[in-house]
């Protein structure tokens, strides 16, 4: 079942103040507390529904976390650990990666909403989850289409490994800003008006690091460069987005890291093109074996196929190989290789072809190209 609204369930808005939230619990709580209500299912299950909005929504940083992300914010599943990472380079999980969302267009907003900014209003002494990356990945065809390990190596902010994350120097921690003290911001006057400004020392938590640690200078993370595994399941295509959890930027104040986002961009093949699960491979045949028929070896993924080429195949013709195409990323067996075939005219005949041709030629009924033939009589009707 859904889970109701928290704003809803207290009956307060978005903006209300930790003040508004509280008289509003309160109210709804006298009312459909249990011993008022003795018996009542339906208020026994709003009081408690009640008491887990309030829980939520009293405490600033549940507050934030709510805001940002919802019921899911407080879901079992919901990235453990404290999301920091130590240093040294070691990655969260090298192949906790898997296919998210198939390019082609659209999916635009889903990284609008990745990649944009955070929110304009928050606790600034809230942990914060690091910021998701994108990564733009060049793989060969048959790596798509088989899978493939890969390691990229990118800069990104990484948990500073000093201070474990927390910005000061051997675990001194914080001390109260001594500038605003404590509140976060500071009274400025411009004439006849005073306006509240972040507190420029604290920039609004309120406190700051004791001694900064001297590796990340008090922000818990430093730039670094990272390999990271990743391993990429056979099947995919250009435009495929790829989610490496954990593997984005680490987090502010033990919040949980970022995730990253590979995009793929696969390179063409010489002789195969994609579409979908299937494979297309263009095959050239001399035009007496397109009369006369022959038996044609044809490339696979996975080696060499015979087919057979009926006597009279015109260019363009289509030939299947079930089953020989790609693998489908889902798991639903393999594509279809199709063969198109086309007939080659040709060039640069010496004077013997080129007499031999025309002595065949002169052999050649209307019977020979009957779709010439069919053409002719169509035209002729047309101009009739
Ligand atoms: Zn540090
Ligand atoms: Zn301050």
């Amino acid at each position: 079942m859904a889970k109701r609204d928290y704003y809803e369930i207290l009956g307060v808005n978005k903006s209300a103040s930790a003040d508004e939230i509280k008289k509003a619990y309160r109210k709804q709580a006298v009312k459909y507390h249990p011993d008022k209500n003795p018996g009542d299912k339906a208020a026994e299950e709003k009081f408690k529904e009640l008491g887990e909005a309030y829980e939520a929504l009293s405490d600033p940083q549940k507050r934030a976390a709510y805001d940002q992300y919802g019921h899911a914010a407080f879901d079992a599943r919901t990235r453990a650990g404290g999301g920091f990472r130590g240093g040294g380079g070691g990655f969260h999980d090298p192949f906790d990666i898997f296919r998210e969302v198939f390019g082609g267009g659209g999916g635009s907003s889903i990284f609008e909403d990745l990649f944009g900014g955070g929110g304009a209003t928050r606790d600034p002494n809230r942990a914060q989850r690091g910021s998701d990356l994108r990564y733009d990945l060049e793989i060969d065809f048959i790596e798509a289409v088989q899978g493939c390990e890969k390691e990229v190596t990118l800069s990104k902010l990484d948990g500073c490994d000093k201070c474990h994350g927390s910005g000061s120097e051997g675990g001194s921690g914080t001390k109260t800003c001594a500038t605003c003290g404590g509140r976060g911001q500071v009274v400025a006057s411009r004439g006849i008006f005073s306006i509240a400004q972040t507190c420029p020392r604290c920039e609004g938590s309120g406190r700051i690091i004791e001694k900064p640690c001297r590796q990340c200078h008090g922000a818990g993370r430093v730039e670094r460069r990272s390999k990271i595994k990743l391993r990429i399941p056979g099947g995919v295509d250009t435009g495929a987005r790829l989610r490496s959890s954990g593997n984005g930027e680490a987090g502010v104040r033990g919040g949980p890291p970022g995730d990253l986002y590979v995009v793929l961009h696969v390179r063409p093949h010489d002789i195969f093109t994609r579409d979908g699960d299937d494979l297309i491979c263009e095959m050239p045949i001399g035009f007496v074996q397109a009369a006369l028929g022959t038996e044609l070896e044809v490339p696979t993924l996975t080696g060499k196929a015979k087919i057979s080429i009926p006597p009279g195949t015109q260019t363009g013709t289509v030939f299947r190989l079930k089953g020989r195409g790609v693998k489908n990323l889902q798991g639903y067996g393999h594509g279809d290789l199709h063969v198109k075939v086309t007939v080659e005219v040709p060039t640069r005949l010496n004077l013997e072809q080129k007499q031999k041709l025309q002595e065949f030629a002169q052999l050649c009924d209307e019977k020979v190209n009957p779709i010439s033939q069919s053409f002719f009589e169509k035209a002729k009707n047309f101009f009739r």
